[in-house]
């Protein structure tokens, strides 16, 4: 379980682990939009097994994003007197933003990882 959790965060093939999905070495602390490969540059394995496929990557996204908002409220609130302070709105939506890039490489990953033994 650990190994697929560094395979996921390697950006690695999940039929190989040799090749990589997306086209740049590491998917930490990039801004542009990220390139996909269509097949595994080792094995050859497909990546986007149908149109639409990364669709339901959007749910995995969404999941994460609302996981982070959360531990941004959790962690802020500490900084704060109220409970609710209206001031860690711009902090949660700071970190949403900031995090949206790498969310975008994680949720893709993690969706072809959930779906890697399934054969269309
Ligand atoms: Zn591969």
């Amino acid at each position: 379980m650990s190994n697929t959790l560094l395979h996921i965060l390697n950006n690695d093939c999940p039929h190989c682990h040799q090749g990589k999905i997306f086209n740049e070495k590491s998917i930490f602390f990039k801004f542009n939009f990220p390139k996909m490969n269509e097949y595994c540059t080792h094995c050859h394995y497909k990546f986007k097994k149908e149109p639409g496929y990364f669709f339901g990557a959007m749910y995995v996204n969404y999941g994460l994003t609302v996981a982070q908002g959360i531990t941004t409220y959790v962690i802020a609130s500490f900084f704060f007197k109220e409970t609710f302070d209206l001031r860690i709105i711009p902090i949660i939506m700071a970190v949403i933003v900031a995090l949206s890039p790498l969310n975008i490489r994680l949720s893709r990953l993690l969706w072809i990882y959930m779906f890697k033994n399934y054969s269309s």
